[in-house]
């Protein structure tokens, strides 16, 4: 039997790819970053063969070069994500998400009672690492909730 090939999706001349990714997280991290809302061409590989994590998820984005603010925004979802750019077909930087201390603006809180939720505020949130997961605790209601295996943005 052949083995099945560990890179699935074609090479990209110019933008970002993001490996290492924890399965099941590539589609989160595309909604939150919004990649599915312009017309960026945005390949998504699911369950990927990896040497180091058994399987993985990748998201490629064609022309779009991520700044590190946006990759700490990938952290959340998964912290040992890789982000690399990529220019005339070569890697030009590699760099590792680090969690922020706080995000703006971006998720939802979970509590449907948060004052966020009824009115035009925008959320804030401290990021916590616990040992299993990421913990996020609201500016303004306090709720701490986690994101694993919710879409509560
Ligand atoms: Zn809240």
């Amino acid at each position: 039997l052949a083995k099945p090939k560990t890179l699935s999706v074609s090479a990209i001349k110019t933008g970002t790819v993001i490996d290492h990714i924890a399965v099941g997280q590539a589609l989160k991290i595309v909604r939150l970053l919004q990649f599915d809302r312009d017309e960026r061409r945005v390949t998504i590989g699911l369950n990927l063969q990896s040497k180091s994590m058994g399987l993985k998820d990748l998201i490629k984005i064609e022309d779009v070069l991520l700044s590190e603010e946006q990759a700490c925004h990938i952290a959340i979802f998964s912290p040992q994500a890789t982000v690399n750019l990529i220019e005339n077909f070569k890697i030009v930087r590699k760099f590792c998400v680090a969690l922020p201390p706080a995000i703006y603006g971006v998720l939802s809180c979970a509590n449907p009672r948060c004052i966020t939720c009824t009115e035009s505020i925008a959320t804030l949130f401290q990021v916590e690492a616990g040992s299993e997961r990421v913990w996020l605790r609201c500016h303004h209601c306090e709720h701490i909730f986690s994101l694993e295996g919710e879409n509560t943005y």
